[in-house]
């Protein structure tokens, strides 16, 4: 927080739709008054001793505000690129993703009332990328699970779940059949429930979690639910597929040194540069952000901005089946905010 009582955050306006999307959160940001200021950094990697990496700036300038926004980067094609992403991911050790999935209304999905929070360990399980072939046909991929990881996102976990009113934690596991890994998971777990007394806390099984949530996912309002790296991959997508798919789901990356908050989708090339994006996913994840520097009050006045003026439909742009442009479906917000 700056001496004008305003707080610096990090914006990576991104690739493709990322600049036009990007555009439309700051422009709601002032309307609605926001004590943001924003410091623009450009990522396109640049090459250092034969390596691709992120300019120094822009890691200077999310180690410094500690808190960024950041729109979709496309992963360039060719060998030697290191997906961005990842670098960012390693470089803040961003050790949870946060994936909330809120039934939008006005947008109408199989089901009215999805409501999920899903918390994934984000730095190993079946991502460690270690893999070798052992003879010539067989190949062997090795799941890293470590108590240290498995306990520091448990302890994210049952802290969001107290700051934002959700009163169970559910860990969702295969330690029926991963006994080892998984049940370590599980014991840290239950070993950081122990740290909430005023959270409940019980364990599933992934492929009941899916069947259950796709069968109705009333019950998984309450609660937080938390797993290794691959399930919460696949379970995350699961759930954005029930609200109405990727254009609405807005993410954390809550790291030691660090926090990044993005849209769950890409850069969009088909429709880049055209005026036609759905800002909604990146406006729910900056949302997610103010949130997370306890600015609660001014997160639910944009949030009831953006969500009425879906819910009445005139202004939604092409995606939700309407007409609208970005910039149509902002001014539609700001007239909200007035
Ligand atoms: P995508 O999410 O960019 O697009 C998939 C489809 O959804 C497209 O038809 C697109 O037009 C539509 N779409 C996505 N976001 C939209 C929005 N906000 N409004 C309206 N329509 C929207 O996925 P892709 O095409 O597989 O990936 C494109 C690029 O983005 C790739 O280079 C990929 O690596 C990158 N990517 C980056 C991230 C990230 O930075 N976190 C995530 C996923 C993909």
């Amino acid at each position: 927080k700056g001496s004008n009582g305003n707080y610096t955050v990090t914006l990576i306006p991104g690739d493709g739709i990322g600049p036009e999307i990007a555009d439309s959160v700051k422009t709601i940001f002032s309307a609605a008054k926001a004590p943001i200021e924003w410091e623009e950094v450009d990522v396109t990697p640049i090459l250092k001793d034969g390596k691709t990496v992120i300019p120094d700036d822009a890691i200077r300038s999310i180690k410094k505000n500690t808190v960024a926004l950041k729109g979709p980067l496309a992963t360039p094609i060719g060998k030697g690129h290191v997906s961005l992403n990842l670098t960012l991911r390693r470089t803040f050790s961003l050790f949870a993703n946060v994936r909330p999935c809120v039934s939008i209304q006005g947008y109408k999905t199989a089901y009215d009332n999805v409501n999920t929070v899903l918390i994934r360990e984000n730095t190993e399980g079946e991502y460690s990328g270690i893999e070798h072939e052992i003879v010539d046909g067989v190949v062997q991929s090795i799941k890293l699970i470590t108590r240290e990881a498995s306990e520091r996102v448990a302890r994210y976990a049952f802290h969001y779940a107290s700051e934002n009113g959700r009163n169970k934690v559910t860990a969702v596991h295969k330690a029926n059949i991963m006994k080892m890994s998984d049940g370590m998971f599980l014991t840290a777990c239950r070993d950081v429930a122990k740290e909430y007394p005023n959270i409940a806390y019980d364990e599933d099984l992934l492929d009941r979690v899916c069947l259950r949530i796709a069968t109705d996912p009333t019950p998984f309002a309450d609660r937080v639910m938390v797993m290794p790296n691959l399930y919460g991959d696949i379970l995350s997508d699961l759930s954005a597929g029930l609200i109405g798919g990727l254009g609405l789901t807005p993410s954390g990356n809550i790291g030691k040194d660090a926090s990044i908050f993005e849209a769950v989708h890409g850069s969009a090339p088909d429709i880049a540069g055209k005026g036609l994006a759905n800002p909604t996913a990146l406006l729910l994840s900056s949302l997610m952000m103010l949130r997370h520097m306890s600015l609660y009050e001014l997160a639910d006045k944009i949030e009831k901005a953006a969500l009425s003026t879906i819910a009445e439909g005139k202004a939604i742009t092409g995606d939700l089946g309407g007409k609208a442009t970005t910039q149509q479906y902002t001014e539609a917000i700001l007239a909200k905010l007035k």
